[in-house]
């Protein structure tokens, strides 16, 4: 067994979808970001690449890279899932937080594992998503941005 850590921290913005998990949430404002900035996919990401010892996203999908931009974070994870093959690693399980002050995403949980477990291949209790503000404090609370962190177990 592999474990990876991911974190990432987008700006909201008024002008912008609000893409988490490749979800399109409806919300005033989205996040900002060469890609679709979709932060909860990011983080899974960097977890699977750090557990199977790779580069960061950022390596891997350069920020000045016109092929990147606006690009379906999801097609990104699929070629993360393949990098990570390549090395003899499948994912087994992901654990992910979503740090938001608004909106509200519990509606969406089941959408957004749904969609994570689809493009790793496997099991949909095997990806858990949570969300939770931070009781109003910092640029997250004060709406200004929203962060993910996520967990990531390979197994070979
Ligand atoms: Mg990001």
């Amino acid at each position: 067994m592999w474990i990876g850590l991911g974190w990432d921290l987008h700006r909201l913005v008024p002008g912008r979808p609000l893409v988490l998990a490749g979800v399109k949430i409806p919300f005033h404002l989205g996040l900002q970001g060469h890609s679709d900035a979709d932060v909860l996919t990011h983080a899974v990401m960097d977890a699977l690449l750090g557990a199977a010892g790779l580069d960061d996203i950022g390596a891997h999908f350069p920020d000045h890279d016109p092929e990147f931009r606006n690009a379906y974070s999801l097609d990104l994870l699929q070629r993360v899932v393949s990098m990570v093959g390549e090395r003899g690693y499948r994912p087994r399980q992901v654990d992910a937080v979503v740090l938001a002050q608004k909106p509200r995403l519990s509606a969406y949980r089941s959408e957004m594992r749904a969609n994570l477990a689809r493009v790793m291949a496997v099991k949909e209790s095997r990806v858990g998503v949570k969300a939770t503000t931070t009781e109003g404090l910092g640029a997250i609370g004060s709406g200004e941005a929203m962060a993910a962190q996520a967990v990531a177990l390979l197994e070979e």
